[in-house]
């Protein structure tokens, strides 16, 4: 019988219930559990690949090429739930379907309403995800109780113990207990309030996560517990973690939560293992070496927009026993001031993902100089994009050379749409998505990195490299070393001659973890590491 646990959230957004949600994955795993995890986002959006990056952050992509919210990526980071299209629903796509089935005739000519039927649809995609395999089920409810449009689903998981029997669920609420500094005090009402608010719609929770900036104290533990009628046991303090996010499961173990969770679900399991996890975090804690990585984009002020890039960094950081310093670029900035400037002292560059044309470019130039200084560069889909325009541009000398997304009348098209999407006009359907498989051309650097000839990596973009210049950049040194299977789509391109220069239409920040970073990461980091000692042997005069 597949257990449940829900985790909701009061008092304010960005609590870190996804980190939460997915540190509880981890511990549970660790004490030999089979987890599956999800989302459940009220917005009306059916999916995050609509939104712009400012709204919700990274658009994170799955294997099946569901485009999800990017709590989904701490889930893969810390768990082995295997997450698809199920792992991630919202209000729209909740209504699509309800409205699809009435449009086939299946509510047999009854009012479709929010009660029962949307609640139905809500538990249906909870429901779905438990088997005899799966031993806990961890739901995350996005946003916070008292949200107008939350409020279906949590109707919709109050009724779930009713189905499944009480036993077998358990309520999780995050809150924040502020520290007023006028008052030299922390606050408990605001928890209070929003436990409150939870407790009228018939749900009550039986394990209270409160986000804290400084140690709660025994008395605020023990009138938190009172007001709001939960065990004092199981009011766990989360105090603010300064160094890591990698750091949230080891402060909950240290709180017994997943003994607590264990215990209140009867459930038979394994004492908790986190030696893996400890050695990683051993590793992170005493990094040897530190390198400067340039991260030329976008969207830099918004941090959560490459959140799976910096996090892929970070893991092969650790890898490498390396600290790695972010310097954030904006790509429109360094279009002004200069790529000398703006990249002096940087160990490597790396230009991400992105759509429209805005700070083209500044990524342009900023590969220019990484590709002309012998720095480190890594293009990561649009990254890569702008790989090939720069080549084609300064080396094989075609000046108008550009993608059709930014330029529709170039006389060089070296990125562009081919045939079969150009039909496509909705904007949810046009794209790539999703994992691909790759085939590496031996004794290429990618090649060398993987450690193996065929892989499959997650794709998100609508523009491809167009083949017809393919013979002519290799003539020049740029060459394809990832093709589809069938040699037609190139996944990967490299400049041989240089240090480290390698892109990929994929996305492969999707598929690294703290204890197992991605191959063309780890490689990548090496390389900046191995520029880092040579620069410091012969500094600039
Ligand atoms: N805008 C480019 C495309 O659609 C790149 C997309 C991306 O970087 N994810 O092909």
């Amino acid at each position: 019988m597949t257990k449940h646990i829900f985790v909701t959230g009061g008092v304010v957004s960005s609590l870190g219930k996804g980190l939460t949600s997915a540190s509880i994955g981890l511990l549970l795993e660790q004490r030999g559990l089979s987890v599956r995890m999800q989302k459940l986002d009220p917005y009306i959006n059916v999916d995050p690949g609509t939104m712009s990056p400012y709204q919700h952050g990274e658009v994170y992509v799955l294997d099946d090429g569901s485009e999800t919210d990017l709590d989904l990526g701490h889930y893969e980071r810390f768990t082995n739930s295997p997450l698809t299209k199920h792992s991630n629903y919202t209000t729209g796509k909740i209504y699509q379907s309800v409205i699809a089935k009435e449009r086939r005739g299946e509510y047999l000519g009854k009012t479709v309403q929010v009660i029962p039927h949307i609640t139905n649809e809500i538990k249906h995609a909870i429901r779905s995800l438990a088997s005899k395999d799966v031993d806990v089920v961890i739901t995350e409810l996005g946003g916070t109780v008292g949200d107008i449009e939350g409020q279906p689903f949590l109707e919709a998981i109050r009724q779930i113990p009713l189905d499944v029997g009480k036993e077998d669920c358990l309520f999780i609420h995050l809150t924040l207990v502020p520290y007023l500094k006028a008052a030299r005090e922390l606050k408990t009402k605001p928890s209070q309030h929003s436990v409150g608010l939870l407790r009228q719609i018939g749900i009550q929770p039986d394990i209270l996560i409160v986000r804290t900036e400084r140690s709660l104290g025994q008395d605020n533990i023990e009138k938190i517990a009172l007001f709001c009628n939960v065990e004092t046991k199981a009011v766990i303090e989360e105090v603010d973690k300064e160094f890591s996010i990698y750091e949230v499961p080891e402060g909950l173990v240290e709180h017994n939560l997943d003994q607590l969770i264990v215990d209140k679900l009867n459930i038979d399991a394994d004492p908790l293992d986190m030696s893996d996890w400890s050695a990683t975090m051993q590793r992170l804690r005493n990094p040897q070496h530190e390198v400067i990585i340039a991260v030329v984009g976008k969207y830099i002020e918004h941090r959560d927009a490459y959140k799976s890039i910096y996090e892929a960094l970070d893991h092969a950081g650790i890898s490498n026993s390396t600290r790695v310093v972010f310097r954030r670029i904006e790509a429109e900035e360094l279009e002004q001031q200069g790529p000398e400037i703006m990249l002096s002292g940087v160990d490597g560059v790396l230009v991400p993902g992105g759509f429209g044309m805005r700070g083209i470019e500044g990524k342009v130039q900023a590969i220019e100089y990484a590709r002309q200084c012998e720095i480190p560069f890594f293009g990561i889909c649009l990254g890569m994009q702008c790989a090939v325009i720069e080549f084609a541009r300064n080396v094989l000398g075609l000046e108008d050379a550009n993608s059709s997304e930014f330029n529709a009348d170039t006389q060089n098209p070296v990125i562009c749409l081919l045939e079969e999407q150009k039909e496509v006009t909705n904007m949810g359907a046009s794209m790539r998505l999703g994992a691909q498989p790759c085939m590496l051309e031996p004794g290429s650097r990618a090649d060398a990195s993987y450690g193996v000839s065929d892989v499959s990596e997650r794709h998100r973009h609508r523009y491809e490299f167009n083949p017809e210049y393919r013979d002519q950049l290799a003539d020049a040194g740029m060459v394809a070393t990832g093709t589809s299977p069938d040699g037609q789509l190139v996944e990967i391109v490299e400049v041989p001659g240089h240090p480290w220069f390698l892109a990929v239409q994929f996305h492969p920040e999707f598929k690294s973890k703290p204890s197992a970073a991605h191959p063309l990461f780890q490689s990548f980091v090496e390389a900046a590491l191995q520029h880092r000692k040579q620069r410091v042997q012969m500094p600039v005069r």
